[in-house]
């Protein structure tokens, strides 16, 4: 088949909800992607965040292969071993309690908000179920993850949503503290807004929140969706804010490409979901575990340094071009967001017509989350594409 094959058919027979680019992906080694036409890309992208071991890893890939010849799927009514190992190791490495798996992030905040009322609910009765989440916030496209995002560009059309959400002000905590009354059980953030726009909160912002929940005994949820499983830095984004959250959840990178995710819980609410209360068939797949033990044994505390530095140097450079394009440079490890002043969407475009694949978010940035794994090579030959591109406006 050809791009033009593979558009046209997903044009004719795959419901019109994406706005795609013309361009259609066959294979890809670490982070160098290549279509149906033998044309080579850039991954700036890493199918959002998703694949964090790029393409190809050995390791993930002889975990899934070997898992999937043992055995694919059982149920959650028996016992397999690699969402145990995956579990204990998250578990080890974050110091909470113990891990519900889902299969998308949407589904695993879903868990995080059941979690946070019924917790509520078995220690003050009913009533107390409000959660308070933050403008500029995306939790997931679920009608309860729709009405717990802060951006009103998502509630249309699909009424009624679920009550019992309403949005404070990032990094301002009077406005939490006035969103919260006698019917707040907890607040669901994430530490960098990432479809919003990769915007930062303040340490200190996270810091009084965190406090101000203790003090009234509201649930802190972290959306670590998208920061989590070493794309900041860390093995999850809340140990850079000197934090103890109640629930964290994650999806994206945690398989490395599979469908996977899940919420951590502490130890304050770690029995609240007991059994029978929550459920999912594929929640915790023996294939989809194996990956995401593949994606843990791999972040090592070298590897995460690595992160870490390979973001700090992408920021500078890209600082260092001082365009006039370019308003601001955000983020933190491989999550980044280059503010413009042009149309973010538009460049974007370019930059993938270019043989660059990068993301928007927000109104006016563009969002750079390479695979964990890239190169110093290939970030040096993306920035030039970059830089190229930027340029011209
Ligand atoms: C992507 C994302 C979600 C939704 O995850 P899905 O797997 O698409 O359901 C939720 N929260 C954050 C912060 C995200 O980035």
């Amino acid at each position: 088949m050809t791009n033009h094959d593979v558009m046209q058919m997903t044009e004719d027979y795959i419901l019109g909800t994406y706005q795609r680019f013309p361009v259609a992906l066959e294979s890809g080694e670490n982070a160098t992607l290549k279509d149906f036409d033998g044309k080579t890309y850039l991954d700036f992208a890493s199918g959002i965040g998703v694949c964090s071991l790029g393409c190809g890893n050995e390791h993930w890939l002889a975990a899934i292969t070997a898992q999937a010849n043992k055995l694919p799927h059982v149920s959650n009514l028996f016992y397999t071993e690699p969402a145990a190992v995956v579990a204990k190791t998250l578990v080890e490495r974050t110091g909470m309690q113990g891990v519900f798996f889902s299969n998308s992030g949407a589904e695993a905040n879903e868990g995080a908000i059941k979690l946070a009322r019924k917790y509520s609910f078995d220690k003050y009765g009913a009533g107390r179920s409000t959660i308070v989440t933050l403008h500029h916030s995306f939790h997931g496209r679920t009608i309860t993850t729709l009405a717990a995002t802060g951006q009103d560009v998502f509630h249309n059309y699909f009424f009624p949503f679920t009550e019992g959400f309403v949005h404070a002000e990032p990094n301002d905590i009077e406005s939490v503290k006035s969103a919260c009354d006698k019917s707040t059980c907890a607040v669901l953030m994430e530490l960098i807004q990432g479809e919003g726009g990769v915007l930062p909160l303040d340490t200190a912002f996270v810091q009084a929140v965190a406090s101000f929940c203790k003090e009234n005994d509201l649930l802190l949820l972290i959306d670590e969706v998208q920061t989590g499983v070493g794309r900041t830095g860390t093995l999850f984004c809340f140990q850079q804010y000197g934090i103890e959250p109640d629930a964290v959840t994650f999806a994206k990178g945690i398989a490395a490409g599979l469908p996977f995710g899940g919420l951590l819980a502490a130890k304050s609410c770690a029995s609240t979901l007991s059994a029978g209360t929550h459920a999912t068939t594929f929640g915790g797949n023996p294939i989809c575990a194996a990956g995401a033990n593949a994606v843990l044994a791999e972040l090592t505390p070298d590897f995460l340094r690595d992160v870490t530095q390979k973001g700090a140097c992408i920021r500078e450079t890209v600082s260092g071009w001082n365009l006039p394009v370019v308003t601001s440079v955000r983020g933190l490890g491989l999550m980044i967001g280059i503010g413009v002043s042009c149309s973010h969407k538009q460049a974007v475009g370019k930059l993938v017509e270019s043989g660059l694949l990068a993301l928007t978010a927000g109104a006016d940035t563009i969002r750079l989350m390479p695979p964990l794994t890239i190169t110093k090579g290939k970030i040096d030959a993306g920035l030039a594409i970059l830089k190229q591109i930027l340029s011209t406006y």
